[in-house]
């Protein structure tokens, strides 16, 4: 059922916007950001590896973030009396606003010129905009243990962001995320997911959709629905099994434990799906999170993965689907980008896909038998 939130916008002490999105019954959020910060400001840019024909970013100016403070000073906390926090209520539902340090940035950078005589390097602004989104005031809580209610409230708001950011001149691909983890990069604590706007396409998505040409000019049909049957006649590799959905192991994953959930019907991107087909993704995704933390009974590190059309192009070939990946391949191993990985991208998987699948299925029906 379609969730009926509040937008409540506001702009933070430094001028960056930030959006409450509340479900019924809470308070105005009428809370003013008395925090004395400097007006915002970045220092990023695009730089074109030609021997890749893909973008690198640089943004020195993330160095300086906030790297995994202790709950006492956590920034996605809500403000108390006695301290100020990103957000100024004294408590949230969902909350959206636009990062500190970001890696696109809705305002100019203020980078000095290149070096007289460095034209090495092809330089732009790395214009776009990178936005954090918090989904529980509770600082230890995680996405997985969240209501059900507050899970399709999330989804609702990556739909909202995915539309908003997606009219923006500068962006070209919207990218929704989750994770959580040190072990994967994550550096705060406090349970959020993020969603950058990119100002190009990215690599990954435009190498999907040179297959996916390629597939549809051979045949005519969808590669995406295509992996899809061909997973679903297997049915090895299937892990959980909706009337709208199917969440499965890839038979190619690159990562010890990897999900991809699917839709069964072609759509394009978040907005393109239905209010029944969001109820039962919020609670297919929630069961392979739980699925996730049951596998060796402690909390995985993971990435999530939205995957959607682009904003101006291969929209017709575009298949929405969440990857899901854990990089921890025992209780005790991580899986590391090592030589073969990093230099060449070329991975090597230390578990076998059908393993990890009845692993996995099993985990997800032992959380789904615990709930009742
Ligand atoms: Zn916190």
């Amino acid at each position: 059922m379609r969730r009926a939130l509040t937008k409540t916008r506001i702009r933070l002490a430094d001028g960056r916007e930030l959006i409450y999105f509340d479900e019924p019954g809470a308070p105005r959020r009428d809370e003013v950001d008395r925090r004395k910060l400097p007006e915002f400001s970045t220092a990023i840019e695009l730089r074109h590896d030609p021997l890749l024909d893909a973008e690198v970013v640089v943004a020195s100016h993330r160095q300086e973030r906030t790297y995994l403070p202790s709950e006492e000073e956590c920034p996605l906390c809500p403000s108390k009396a006695e301290r100020s926090t990103e957000i100024p209520a004294s408590d949230y539902d969902v909350v959206v606003f636009e990062n500190r340090f970001p890696s696109f940035a809705s305002v100019s950078s203020e980078l000095p010129p290149p070096p007289e005589g460095d034209t090495a390097v092809v330089r732009s602004e790395a214009r776009g905009r990178c936005e954090v989104v918090c989904f529980t005031p509770q600082h230890d809580l995680s996405f997985a243990e969240l209501p059900l209610e507050r899970v399709r409230s999330v989804m609702e708001v990556w739909v909202d962001r995915s539309v908003e950011l997606a009219a923006l001149d500068d962006v070209e691909q919207v990218f929704c995320f989750e994770n959580r983890g040190e072990e994967i990069g994550v550096t705060l604590h406090h349970p959020h997911g993020q969603i950058y706007g990119y100002p190009f396409v990215t690599p990954r998505t435009r190498r999907m959709f040179e297959s996916a040409r390629r597939h549809r000019d051979e045949t005519g049909r969808s590669l995406f629905a295509d992996v899809l049957a061909g997973e679903r006649k297997a049915g090895t590799r299937i892990v959980a099994e909706g009337e709208l959905w199917t969440a499965f192991v890839p038979g190619f994953a690159r990562w010890p434990f990897e999900v991809h959930i699917y839709p069964k019907r072609q759509a394009p991107d978040l907005e393109a799906l239905s209010d029944v087909e969001l109820d039962e993704l919020s609670s297919i995704y929630r069961d392979v999170l739980r699925g996730f933390d049951r596998l060796f009974d402690l909390r995985m590190p993971y990435v999530t993965a939205v995957h959607q059309a682009p904003v101006r192009s291969g929209r017709e070939l575009a298949y929405l689907h969440l990857q899901i990946f854990s990089s921890r391949r025992s209780p005790e191993k991580l899986k590391y980008l090592a030589a073969s990985e990093s230099a060449m991208n070329v991975f090597i998987n230390d578990v076998q896909p059908e393993q990890a699948a009845e692993m996995l299925r099993e985990a997800v029906a032992r959380g789904r038998r615990e709930d009742l």
